[in-house]
């Protein structure tokens, strides 16, 4: 095994063996968290098998040879908890335990992210729960808008697809164990896989283990990066709201930065700027307090190997969404001609400060911060790694012209998407909004 960068004083290595990346950090618990993160997601799908990483996600957690029936009942009885997940451009797995069961659970993670086994009798039993799953979704009243907003934030069809219940209702019939068996071969272990072990442990003895359970596994290289994957340009789009009386206003924009750069932790500042919840949060005050034009609005952070799209959800009355359009848009210029309180500023930046400080650094919270960054970087030459003091140093030095800055980066109103539905459409709405925008 190759090192590629080691730690003493922190404890931590990352290492390369055959195309797999892993990084071992030992925080000397009593407990071990084992988990896997794979280069590929929604993100990867097309209209005819949308759905397909999360129905194999299902079926993966339970593709260990060593549990004959079931590895939900093999793991009951050690005490473990197990997750995964599938998002936009990753799919991930892990187990956490007492440190006893340490080399199962590094065994499991490992067999499940390379090779899961994938019976029939499963792959139908697990339809169902995806099929439940996907209907609670498509009960959302916000239904109809995600997917038009999809449409028009991203290049890709299966990020335009992502929240496309009926389309990956209609695939869950036909997917098959061969097409399972074809994407796993393509996404799954060498080249698209990393593990991170957090816990305490023998750094040589799980070395060694490491390496001879990886050599079974064939090398396979990494699947080449998407090259367009938001939609450049304005836009402004329109639904009819057929579940209430109220009007919901979505604001999308994006910018480059991933979880592999520690510059995407500025976004922490346009959230408390912007979000419910947050006594600075300029936005709420001018929307609800000053004006009263809204009663919540709500500031979403997705974070993908491509960049990070925010979300801003305000709902109102359909009256209300021209001047609401025209004080958001004053409270955007605010913040990027840097022309907004210093005393927000300062209020802001100890909420965030005590936030970090107080983390509660556990097994899960450590590998999830490592775990983000290498994948993030998995097309890379070099890779980098910042530690938690680190971070903690760069957010005590982020100075207020530095939030403007990254604003100004991030809200971006020549990438700006606008989706709102209503009761009707507003006539002249784009011109209205472009004016504002000059
Ligand atoms: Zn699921």
């Amino acid at each position: 095994m190759k090192s590629i960068i080691k730690n003493k004083q922190q404890n931590y290595e990352l290492l390369k063996y055959n195309n797999f990346y892993v990084f071992l950090i030992n925080t000397q618990t009593k407990t071990t968290f084992v988990s896997s993160y794979l280069n590929h997601g929604m993100a990867d799908e097309t209209k005819t098998n949308a759905g397909i990483s999360h129905l194999l996600e299902h079926i993966s957690t339970d593709g260990w040879d060593k549990c004959k029936e079931s590895c939900t009942d093999y793991w009951k009885k050690h005490g473990t908890s197990m997750n995964a997940w599938t998002f936009q451009t990753g799919v991930g797995y892990h187990i956490n335990g007492l440190n006893e069961f340490q080399y199962k659970m590094v065994d499991y993670i490992v067999s499940i992210s390379c090779d899961p086994k994938i019976k029939n009798a499963r792959v139908i039993k697990e339809k169902k729960a995806v099929h439940q799953e996907l209907l609670n979704h498509k009960s959302d009243p916000q239904y109809d808008l995600y997917n038009l907003a999809n449409k028009n934030i991203f290049s890709l069809e299966g990020m335009q697809l992502q929240d496309n219940c009926d389309s990956n209702i209609n695939n869950l019939n036909k997917l098959n164990v061969k097409m399972l068996e074809s994407w796993k071969e393509k996404y799954y272990g060498s080249g698209n896989t990393i593990f991170v072990i957090s816990g305490s442990f023998s750094s040589n003895k799980m070395k060694a283990f490491i390496k001879k359970k990886l050599s079974n596994y064939p090398i396979k290289c990494t699947v080449k990066a998407h090259t367009h994957f938001f939609k450049p340009g304005f836009k402004i789009d329109y639904t009819k709201n057929k579940a209430s009386e109220y009007s919901t206003i979505f604001l999308s924009f994006y910018n480059n930065y991933n979880l592999g750069n520690i510059n995407y932790y500025k976004i922490l500042f346009l959230d408390a700027l912007l979000n419910r919840g947050s006594s600075a949060s300029i936005l709420m005050y001018e929307l609800r307090e000053k004006r009263s034009l809204i009663y919540n609005c709500k500031f979403y952070t997705f974070d993908t190997a491509y960049g990070t799209q925010i979300l801003i959800e305000i709902q109102c009355f359909h009256k209300n969404i021209k001047p609401i359009l025209k004080t958001s848009i004053d409270v955007f210029n605010k913040i990027k001609n840097n022309s907004f309180d210093n005393t927000i500023f300062k209020s802001v930046k100890n909420v965030i400060l005590t936030d970090t400080y107080e983390k509660c650094m556990n097994n899960n919270t450590v590998a999830d911060f490592y775990g983000h960054q290498i994948i993030n970087q998995i097309h890379e030459k070099d890779i980098k790694i910042f530690d938690r003091k680190m971070l903690i140093e760069f957010m005590n030095n982020i100075a207020k012209k530095d939030i403007s800055d990254f604003a100004k980066e991030t809200l971006n109103y020549s990438n700006l998407k606008i989706t709102y539905s209503s009761t009707s459409q507003i006539s002249g709405l784009e011109n209205f909004v472009k004016n504002l925008l000059k």
